[in-house]
């Protein structure tokens, strides 16, 4: 137990932040400009900081919904340019009238309520992600038609397995499936990361037996990103038990992962066989088709929601519809920097602006250097970075570390000779035969193409 809490670092001490705020808010000044920064930016806190992600206070909910819906992909990654590993932000709404927040509070409440309150704090269903808006295309229909059997029929297919890279629409298919069981089922929704959480704090306080209790007792368990168990022993243990107790009582379990059962490796295999035994759905990167149905829905949902007026031509959807390459999530970020953009100036925006502010966009966000391209593969690959730097040269380890040169080649300008010394100092030839090699591979294996384009699209998030 005691290496797993080590190697996540759930929980930073204060030592640990990284973080300054102010200066965080003076780049949003800076890069938001001072109309924006002044009416939204400046209002935003700092509450907590994790190792992978944020609390951040806002005064309401609209004001929320407002940033989030406009400017927190930029916010992400303007964040990020200070805090390399984060990967998510969450709101808290801190009323004005209310100095005592809860945080604080734990101790005085019973501790199933405890763990109720943060469940209910950090995992609640988001209304914004249902059916409804869940544009459907030829990546995505069978994962959509599964999710909604699934809440007609209990029990039928169970698990559902939803594998897919990121930034596809996972996430929001398991939000609509809560969205539409919540009225009649006791839901959780819980991501295996926060699953973890809970795990390691109600341990620590000696309390498994509320902890069991309490995910034991939904009807509808949702779990977002299991690939997060891998190598976690302690943590499958006792999912492995969750699980089992839970289809025993005849729930049912939805489940999200980056890729499919058999392929999470460092899992146990009788959670795989497990994982696999229901119905697994996959979705893929969508095409441009889909991609234009999204963005128009979009266009409407703003429209509605915020009573404004969105002029975008055909044309100008096309092309960010062809120019966004990674994701969805990636998609969504630039439409709404197009429409942030088209409102400060007050005009219906030509191709030429877009291809401006899309150049602003890519060379923000894709500063990729070779520091991040090992960090970015040791993660996703869940090995520690000083392996994949070792001298060791066994199959689980050579493999990502050939992807991460491969990447530097093809990502950096670094020269051959540099990019070997960065990798414990290496010969450029070892770097040339993972070039090589990798480029092969990714050619022939569906697998290995895969792997590539999911780091790359993690790479460019950054
Ligand atoms: P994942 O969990 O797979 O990483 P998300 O579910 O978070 O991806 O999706 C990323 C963003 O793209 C979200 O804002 C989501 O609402 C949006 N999105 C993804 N797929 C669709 C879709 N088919 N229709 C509409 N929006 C989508
Ligand atoms: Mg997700």
């Amino acid at each position: 137990m005691e290496k797993n809490t080590k190697q996540q670092n759930v929980y930073l001490s204060e030592e640990e932040k990284t973080l300054n705020w102010t200066e965080v808010q003076d780049s949003f000044k800076k890069n938001f400009g001072g109309e924006i920064y002044s009416s939204w930016l400046e209002k935003l806190t700092l509450e907590k900081e994790y190792n992978d992600y944020l609390i951040l206070g806002v005064p309401t909910r609209f004001f929320r919904d407002w940033i989030v819906s406009r400017y927190l992909d930029k916010i992400l990654a303007q964040i990020k340019s200070f805090k390399l590993s984060l990967n998510r932000i969450e709101f808290k709404i801190i009323e004005e009238n209310k100095n005592t927040q809860d945080f604080t509070k734990v101790d005085e409440i019973s501790k199933i309520t405890e763990i109720k309150d943060s469940i209910l704090n950090y995992n609640r269903l988001s209304p914004n992600l249902h059916f409804d808006n869940f544009m459907v295309g030829k990546s995505n229909d069978i994962a959509y038609s599964y999710s909604k059997k699934v809440c007609e029929h209990l029990s039928r297919y169970n698990p559902l397995y939803i594998c897919g890279g990121v930034g596809l629409g996972k996430t929001h298919l398991l939000n609509a499936i809560g969205l539409k069981l919540q009225a009649e089922n006791n839901v959780m929704f819980i991501s295996a990361e926060r699953f973890m959480y809970h795990f390691i704090k109600s341990i620590k306080k000696n309390d498994m037996v509320n902890f069991k209790d309490f995910f034991r007792k939904s009807s509808v368990f949702i779990i977002d990103d299991i690939q997060f168990i891998r190598g976690k022993e302690s943590l499958q243990e006792e999912f492995f038990h969750t699980f089992n107790s839970l289809i025993e009582k005849g729930s049912q379990i939805i489940i999200s992962a980056d890729r499919s059962p058999m392929k999470l490796d460092r899992v146990q295999e009788r959670i795989k066989s497990r994982l696999s035994g229901g119905l697994v759905v996959d979705i893929d990167a969508p095409d441009v088709e889909l991609k234009i149905k999204i963005i128009k829905n979009k266009i409407t949902e703003i429209q509605s929601q915020f009573k404004e007026n969105i002029n975008l031509s055909d044309e100008v959807i096309n092309f960010i519809s062809n120019e966004s390459k990674t994701n969805i999530r990636e998609l969504i970020g630039i439409l709404n920097r197009v429409i942030a953009f088209s409102r400060v100036h007050n005009k219906e925006l030509n191709i030429q602006d877009c291809k401006k502010i899309l150049k602003d966009v890519f060379s923000q966000i894709r500063v990729i250097t070779v520091d991040k391209i090992q960090n970015v593969v040791s993660n996703y690959f869940n090995i520690p970075l000083s392996e994949m730097l070792s001298q060791r040269r066994s199959r689980p380890l050579a493999r990502p570390r050939q992807i991460a040169m491969y990447l530097a080649k093809k990502m950096t300008t670094r020269s051959l000779p540099e990019i070997g010394r960065r990798f414990a100092n290496r010969d450029h030839t070892t770097v040339i035969h993972a070039v090589k090699t990798i480029t092969r591979l990714s050619e022939q294996d569906d697998e290995m193409k895969k792997n590539i384009n999911q780091v790359k699209s993690l790479l460019l998030e950054q």
